[in-house]
């Protein structure tokens, strides 16, 4: 007998066992029988082989007729012909060097074929297809007859492992399987419809009927759920289990004498937040909450809020951002928030890879001192030689970016530091609980009064070609009335297809966008030099193939107001500030996925000036290019867009890499589709974990957290 746990060696030999390692990576049974059947074919009713689909994988049951072996004409080797018929139609296999199948090929064996229809000299074939006789010829077709009904599970398969030889291996795996203890509670189960474990293995695997199928993938797919949220708050209760300096705010302390010094009332949600930050770090535990909140919505002061409560005590605190660009500006904002008095006594430090040697020396020296009670920087913090006299809080600005590896990293770098992670990412509601379930979520929704807004254009260059003219007289006149505005392209150089590796990969050509980048940095820079509207206009490029130092002076310059014009790559994404900054012009903005768009018109419109941004698009209407383009003109509701987002794009992409480890272990499960499974499954999670947090009792889901845990150590480290 055979456990999900058992080496896939000792159930079936080395010799699968390897080819399955090298094919899936999979070590155990229940990587094997976690490896669902993609689709099922239906056996008995055969598409006639003469209509059969062209270019489709298909299975069918069919007879061989003939065999026949003949040399190659032109090249050295044998092909063998066979013929095979369903009583309607023939087809004709080919394979290559393979004579040695004539031998089981024999006229009137029965069997199921299964490959891709291709046609050769104008017969239908299929080219090395997957195969498997009925092992006896009466059998088989009692077989065939008594099975007519039941489904053919087709497997997810490569060149070297095919499909039947999947079905045969999880067959014989299956037939040896012990008792398959359960994860869900048992009166869960039961109020759910649910089958047992076992069975539900046995349906998705060899279903005797179509209708089982469903039943079976429901109660997998509940699994999914279920495992992945008691994980989730298990980790999270683990987290609570530590015990955390507490950091009280002092009635006349650094948090106080900030306050009392802004220029600005705090909006309700900053408030709230900062409420539920301020008792998080007095708790008995350490904080870990995530704060997510449109760009401008007041994230980096509710963060900078809490790093001086940490501060009181003597506590250090570190930011970590995703490019050299925001971090430096951070510690800029920071300084400026701060104020001549406070700036001083908090020493706001900048720590990345592009500093000099010497200067980075003394960012690390203050940061081990504890002299710098505010460290920013980009994954410089991360390494070895970075640490900390008295970290007490981390800061991780856009989590999207960051796996949650480098979030431990950090976090080992203190004793139980609180962890306040900032997204500008609007997350649907059962994404956060899939993705950061370990955290507590708080949002900020309304943004500070006094914002004059923005309102976005849809320039369709499909229909109004003239319109391409306009958009830069419109650059010029916005200059004109004294604002600055940006021009973001895909890439560096449309004509070299340089892309901008550093900066965010946008979405790429989606159906009914050109397959090449038209505007690329250089283009665009090219053509404002030679138009006469922008003869005395200071325009300059930005992207990350530039020196860090010379991107984060062109940066400052546009930010003091020395530059009229942007032109970038996506670089200026996340966070950059410009209040003067009225205009935005996206180039082929059907190349950028939703969120992309929403996050780089969010950098305009930010002070009192109105904000405008034009999305240039040469899709036409009616394709998915042009909807993704024309939802974001339609609204500036970010929780709405990540929606619209997650439909048009699959979750894979919108979830990045901080799922990777989640979505290793995720098969059926879908975070949008199964949204209400995933809270109810949250629900139920948090009433076992609570009552039980060591899972004594509750062994079967014990077992599948460690299994799942597995699965996504072996992701990880395959990805490193
Ligand atoms: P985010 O990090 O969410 O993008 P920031 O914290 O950088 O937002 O805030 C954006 C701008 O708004 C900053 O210039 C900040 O000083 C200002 N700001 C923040 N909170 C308020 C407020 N309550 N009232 C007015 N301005 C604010
Ligand atoms: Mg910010």
């Amino acid at each position: 007998m055979v456990s999900l746990e058992s080496r896939l060696q000792a159930a079936v030999g080395d010799k699968t066992a390897g080819a399955l390692k090298r094919a899936f990576g999979m070590e155990t049974v229940g990587d094997l029988l976690a490896h669902y059947p993609r689709r099922y074919a239906k056996r008995g009713e055969l598409t006639p082989i003469d209509s059969l689909p062209l270019g489709e994988q298909v299975t069918i049951v069919a007879e061989v007729r003939s065999a026949t072996e003949r040399r190659m004409r032109n090249r050295k080797g044998s092909i063998l012909e066979v013929v095979i018929s369903d009583g309607q139609g023939a087809l004709v296999l080919t394979f290559f060097n393979q004579a040695w199948r004539a031998n089981e090929l024999t006229p009137g064996r029965r069997g199921i074929f299964s490959g891709k229809v291709g046609v050769y000299r104008g017969a239908q074939q299929f080219a090395h297809p997957d195969y498997q006789l009925f092992e006896d010829e009466a059998l088989g077709r009692m077989q065939a007859q008594a099975r007519s009904t039941e489904p053919v599970p087709i497997y997810p398969a490569t060149s070297t492992v095919a499909s039947w030889q999947i079905k045969k291996t999880v067959d014989t795996v299956l037939d040896m399987l012990d008792d398959v203890p359960d994860p869900l509670p048992e009166p869960f189960r039961r109020a759910r419809g649910l089958l047992d474990a076992r069975s539900a293995l046995e349906r998705t695997h060899r279903p005797e009927t179509f209708e089982q199928i469903e039943q079976a993938h429901e109660t997998l797919r509940t699994h999914e759920a279920f495992v992945l949220q008691a994980a989730l708050l298990q980790q999270r209760e683990q987290v609570r289990a530590l015990s955390a300096t507490s950091r009280p705010a002092a009635a006349d302390g650094l948090l106080a004498r900030f306050d009392a010094a802004l220029p600005f009332a705090l909006t309700p949600d900053q408030q709230s937040v900062g409420r539920s930050i301020a008792s998080d770090l007095e708790g008995a535990w350490p904080m870990n909450r995530l704060v997510q909140g449109e760009v401008g919505s007041g994230k980096t002061l509710v963060a900078l809020r809490a790093m001086l409560q940490v501060a009181e005590t003597g506590g250090q605190a570190a930011l970590i951002a995703p490019t050299e660009v925001l971090a430096a500006q951070h510690v800029r904002s920071m300084a400026r928030m701060l104020g001549p008095q406070l700036a001083p006594e908090l020493m706001p430090t900048l720590l990345t890879g592009q500093l000099s040697a010497a200067e980075r020396r003394k960012a690390s020296l203050r940061a081990a001192s504890g002299q710098a009670r505010i460290v920013v920087g980009t994954h410089a913090l991360l390494s070895a030689s970075t640490t900390f006299a008295d970290l007490g809080l981390v800061v991780v600005d856009e989590q999207h970016r960051f796996g949650v590896e480098q979030r431990e990293t950090l976090r080992a770098k203190g004793t139980a530091p609180h962890v306040l992670v900032l997204t500008a990412t609007p997350i649907p509601r059962t994404v956060a609980m899939t993705v950061f379930g370990d955290l507590d979520v708080s949002t900020i929704r309304t943004l500070p009064a006094g914002r004059a807004g923005i309102s976005s254009f849809v320039a369709p260059l499909a229909e109004k070609p003239g319109w391409f003219a306009r958009v830069w007289e419109r650059i010029a006149e916005e200059v004109a009335a004294g604002h600055q505005a940006f021009v973001v392209c895909a890439a560096i150089d449309a004509e070299a297809a340089v892309k901008d590796d550093t900066a965010d990969e946008p979405a790429g050509p989606s159906e009914g966008a050109p397959e090449r980048t038209r505007w690329g940095v250089v283009q665009v820079q090219e053509l404002l030099s030679r138009h006469p509207a922008f003869e005395n206009l200071r325009v300059a490029i930005l992207h990350g193939r530039m020196p860090g130092d010379e991107k984060d002076a062109i940066m400052q310059s546009f930010a003091r107001g020395d530059l009229d014009v942007l032109i970038a790559t996506t670089v200026i994404e996340v966070g950059v500030d410009v209040p003067n900054a009225s205009t935005m012009v996206i180039l082929e903005a059907d190349r950028f996925g939703v969120s992309q768009l929403h996050q780089l018109r969010g950098r305009v419109g930010r002070g009192a000036v109105p904000g405008l941004c034009l999305l240039v698009t040469e899709a036409p209407v009616g394709t998915p290019a042009r909807e993704r383009v024309e939802a974001v003109a339609a609204t500036t509701d970010g929780f709405e867009l990540a929606e619209v987002d997650l439909e048009l794009r699959g979750e894979g992409d919108v979830l990045g890499d901080a799922q990777s480890g989640a979505r290793s272990s995720l098969r059926l499960l879908r975070v949008v589709k199964d949204a209400e499974l995933i809270a109810i499954a949250r629900h139920e999670a948090e009433r076992v974990i609570l009552s039980d947090p060591t899972l004594a009792d509750h062994p079967g889901l014990a077992a599948s957290i460690d299994r799942r845990l597995d699965v996504e150590e072996r992701a990880a480290l395959a990805k490193n």
